[in-house]
């Protein structure tokens, strides 16, 4: 039970170092391999505990890897017309702060557009979201979906309870969504109404690993 043994990035083993995390936690354990080998995963998951880490981790260490064999499209003053996030990270409300190289940009409900839209501007490889936001970039132009790579659903029974599903549903089948085999998603939720499970079989590839 070390991070040693998760073969994450050096940057993001330096992270979790500085972090003081001593050993994964059960979650970190269970859905990093998982994440790792490409699985997608419907993971049962409270908050606290460490969540948040068991998807960053694997994620964030597989686009860095990815990034330091090609440059990043996603360097500030780069021509671009839309922000063509790596990855994807749908969230009930507001949260989370990521200390990482990759350029990840936060959108939420409740804000100005304004320096939000300034942000996507500048292009991003992580956006991390509130889906009523999210959809309204979509929809503006401001975003494009096409180079996602790994999707995450957190606090899906939280999401779907705030009345989300048909934005959750319009993200996913978005037209420029992938929905080939390389697109990876994990849904993590601490409870799992039918509604969780009906998302998961709709979304997660047939071969996909639930976590309890
Ligand atoms: P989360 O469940 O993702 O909301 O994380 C809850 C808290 O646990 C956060 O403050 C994390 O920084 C912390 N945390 C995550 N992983 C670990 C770990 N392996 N050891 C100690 N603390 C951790």
């Amino acid at each position: 039970n070390d991070f040693k043994e998760l073969a994450l990035h050096p940057m993001i083993l330096e992270n979790v170092v500085r972090m003081k995390y001593k050993e994964p936690t059960p979650i970190q354990q269970h859905a990093t391999p998982l994440l790792f080998a490409g699985y997608d995963i419907l993971a049962c998951a409270q908050t606290g505990s460490g969540k948040t880490a068991a998807f960053l981790t694997p994620i964030l260490s597989k686009l860095l890897s990815k990034l330091s064999k090609t440059t990043s499209q996603n360097q500030p003053g780069a021509t671009r017309t839309r922000a063509t996030p790596l990855a994807l990270i749908i969230l009930p409300t507001r949260e989370l702060g990521i200390q990482i190289r990759l350029r990840p940009v936060v959108i939420y409900g409740g804000a100005e557009m304004k320096s939000q839209k300034e942000q996507l501007a500048r292009g991003c490889d992580i956006l991390i979201a509130t889906p009523g936001r999210l959809i309204d970039a979509i929809e503006r132009g401001l975003v494009s979906l096409a180079k996602v790579k790994y999707a995450v659903l957190d606090e899906a029974d939280c999401i779907l309870d705030m009345g989300f599903e048909p934005s959750i549903r319009q993200i996913m089948t978005a037209s420029d969504m992938p929905k080939d085999e390389s697109l990876q998603i994990a849904l993590f939720s601490a409870t799992f109404p039918s509604s969780v499970q009906v998302l998961a079989r709709d979304f997660l590839k047939d071969n996909y690993i639930r976590i309890r």
